[in-house]
C-alpha cells in the first residue's frame, strides 16, 4: 500500500520580514487634466473622478472625464500634428523620438514601478521586473523599426502610415498596454489618442509627462481619460482612421458592430481562458511553477492566463498536492512588498466578479481550496483558489474570471486534451509541459490558440506577436506581425 504523504507544515513561525519599496520618490499630482498638444488641460466636461489605491481604498489622485468634445479636441490635435508634422518627417526622426522616450521611461523605471503598483494593485517585484522593462522594450523595438519599414513588408511598393489612431487599453498591464499600442503606431508614422482603463489612469498620464520631456512634436500623442462612454466616442469619431482595442469580449464585440462598414482599420485583443497542459512526463515541479505563474502572475488578471489546468490521470494527484503545498507559501498582501507575490484585486468591481463566479462554481458543484493565508482588512483582496470536481460544461470552467481562480481537469491521451482544450470560445494562448519535443509539437500546433508556451508561460518579448483566435480576438500586437495594421501596403 503506498505510504500516505504527511502535509507540509507551512506555518512554521519562520517569516519574512517586511521589504517596502518607498514609494517617497514618487510625484503625483492631486489632480490630472487630459493629454492634448502635449499639455495638461481641463476638460471641457467639467468633470473629475477618482482614481484609488485598491491595496489601501485611499485617494491617489483626480482624474479628469472626456467628454465627446474633449475627444474632439484630441482628434482634431492628432490630425494636425499627423498632417503637418509626424507625416512628413523623416522616418529616422520619428525613430529618434521613440527612443527617447524608451530611455527616460528607464531612467524613472523605479517610479514608474511604484505607481504601477499603487494604481493597480500588482506586485511591486512584477511592476518592477515585468511590466515597466517590457513597455521600455516595446519602445526601443519598434524605434528601431520605423526607418526600415520597407524592409518590413519587402516586394509592397510602398509603405503608408494610416492616420489617427484611437487605442483603448485595459487596467490589468496599464504601462505596457500603452507601450503595445503607442510605440508601433508612432513607428508606423501615425498619430494617437489613448485612452486608459478609468481604474488605472496614472502611469498613462506619467507616460505623457515623459512624451513632453522627450519633445515630441505637440498633438502626435493626445491621452484622455474617462470610461466607456469616452472609449465609445474615440471608436465612434469619424476622425479616427484605425482603433486599437484590448479588454473584454463583451466590449469588443461591441466596438466590431460600431465599426462595421465605416472603413476604419481594427485590432481587438479580447478575452481568455487558456488551457495548460501537464503531461506525465513532465518536471513535475517546474510545472507546478508554471501552474502558479499561469493562474495567479497579476493576481489572475490576465487575458493569457492559464486558467484551466488540465494533467493527465497518473500525476493528477501528485501535480494537485504539490500545487496545494506551493500555494500555501504564496505571500499576499501589501503590494510595495518585496516579497509579496498575490498583490490586491484591481477593484471592488473585479472583486465582485470573481466572488460571483467561484460561488457559482460551488453551486455548480465543484470542489474549492483556498490556503489558509490572512488577507489585510482594508483593500481588494482574493485569496488563490482552485477548482477539482469540475467539468468541461462547468460555467467556471467556460467564462474567464480574470482573477486567481484556476480549474482542474484529468485527461488521459493527447487527442482527449486538444479536444477539450480547443472546446472553448477564446482562442488566446496555451501552455504544454512534456519532455517530448515531438509531443510539444503535435501540441502546440493542433491548439487554437495565438500564443503556445512549451515548459514555461506567460513569457513576453517585444519581438514576439501576440494576438487570439475565435472571441480572442483580431490581429496580432508585438512584433513585425503588430506593425501591419499601422500601415497601408497598397
Ligand atoms: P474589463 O472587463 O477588463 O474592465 P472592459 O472591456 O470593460 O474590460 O474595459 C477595457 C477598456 O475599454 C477600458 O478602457 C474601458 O473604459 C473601455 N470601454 C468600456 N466600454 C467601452 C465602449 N463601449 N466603447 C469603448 N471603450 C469601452
Amino acid at each position: 500500500m503506498a505510504k500516505k504523504s504527511k502535509p507540509l507544515d507551512f506555518h512554521s513561525k519562520w517569516r519574512y520580514a517586511p521589504a517596502p519599496e518607498s514609494s517617497d520618490h514618487v510625484e503625483l499630482k492631486t489632480s490630472y487634466g487630459l493629454f492634448i498638444n502635449n499639455e495638461f488641460t481641463e476638460p471641457l466636461s467639467g468633470k473629475y473622478f477618482e482614481t484609488i489605491n485598491p491595496a489601501r481604498e485611499t485617494k491617489l489622485a483626480d482624474i479628469a472625464e472626456a467628454n465627446q468634445a474633449d475627444v474632439d479636441r484630441a482628434v482634431k490635435a492628432a490630425r494636425k500634428a499627423y498632417d503637418d508634422v509626424w507625416s512628413k518627417m523623416p522616418a529616422s526622426e520619428r525613430g529618434k523620438y521613440i527612443y527617447r522616450i524608451a530611455r527616460i521611461m528607464q531612467e524613472r523605471a523605479r517610479e514608474l514601478a511604484v505607481i504601477e503598483s499603487m494604481n493597480g494593485g500588482k506586485p511591486i517585484r512584477e511592476s518592477r521586473d515585468v511590466d515597466v522593462p517590457l513597455a521600455a522594450a516595446h519602445f526601443f523595438y519598434y524605434a528601431g523599426w520605423a526607418d526600415k519599414l520597407e524592409y518590413a513588408f519587402p516586394g509592397k511598393p510602398e509603405v503608408r502610415s494610416i492616420g489617427v489612431a484611437g487605442q483603448i487599453i485595459p487596467w490589468n498591464f496599464p504601462l505596457l498596454m500603452a507601450a503595445w499600442k503607442i510605440a508601433p503606431a508612432l513607428a508606423a508614422g501615425n498619430t494617437v489618442v489613448l485612452k486608459p482603463a478609468e481604474t488605472t489612469p496614472l502611469t498613462a498620464l506619467k507616460l505623457a509627462e515623459i512624451i513632453r520631456d522627450a519633445d515630441l512634436p505637440p498633438g502626435v500623442v493626445n491621452i484622455v481619460t474617462g470610461a466607456g462612454a469616452t472609449g465609445a466616442a474615440i471608436v465612434n469619431h469619424p476622425g479616427v482612421d484605425k482603433v486599437a482595442f484590448t479588454g473584454s469580449t463583451e466590449v469588443g464585440k461591441i466596438i466590431q458592430k460600431a465599426l462595421a462598414g465605416t472603413g476604419k482599420k481594427y485590432t481587438l485583443e479580447l478575452g481568455g481562458k487558456a488551457a495548460n497542459i501537464i503531461f506525465a512526463d513532465a518536471t513535475i515541479d517546474q510545472a507546478v511553477e508554471g501552474i502558479v505563474n499561469g493562474i495567479f502572475f497579476n493576481q489572475g488578471h490576465v487575458c493569457c492566463a492559464g486558467s484551466r489546468l488540465f494533467v493527465q490521470e497518473p500525476v493528477a494527484d501528485l501535480v494537485i498536492r504539490k500545487l496545494k503545498d506551493r500555494m500555501e507559501t504564496l505571500i499576499i498582501g501589501d503590494p510595495l512588498d518585496k516579497n509579496t507575490d498575490i498583490g490586491a484585486i484591481n477593484s471592488k468591481e473585479q472583486l465582485g466578479k470573481i466572488k460571483r463566479l467561484v460561488k457559482i462554481g460551488i453551486d455548480e458543484g465543484g470542489t474549492c481550496y483556498q490556503p489558509s493565508c490572512s488577507l489585510p482588512s482594508k483593500g481588494f483582496w482574493y485569496r488563490p483558489t482552485l477548482f477539482t470536481d469540475v467539468t468541461q460544461a462547468s460555467r467556471i470552467v467556460q467564462e474567464e474570471i480574470f482573477g486567481p481562480v484556476l480549474s482542474i481537469q484529468t485527461f488521459r491521451t493527447v487527442e482527449e486534451v486538444i479536444e477539450k482544450a480547443n472546446n472553448i470560445p477564446y482562442g488566446l494562448s496555451g501552455g504544454v509541459w512534456t519532455d517530448k519535443g515531438s509531443k510539444i509539437f503535435k501540441v502546440s500546433s493542433k491548439l487554437r490558440a495565438g500564443v503556445v508556451w512549451a515548459n514555461t508561460y506567460n513569457k513576453f518579448d517585444p519581438t514576439s506577436p501576440f494576438g487570439g483566435y475565435k472571441e480572442s480576438g483580431m490581429g496580432r500586437e508585438g512584433g513585425l506581425h503588430g506593425l501591419s495594421p499601422y500601415v497601408n501596403l497598397n
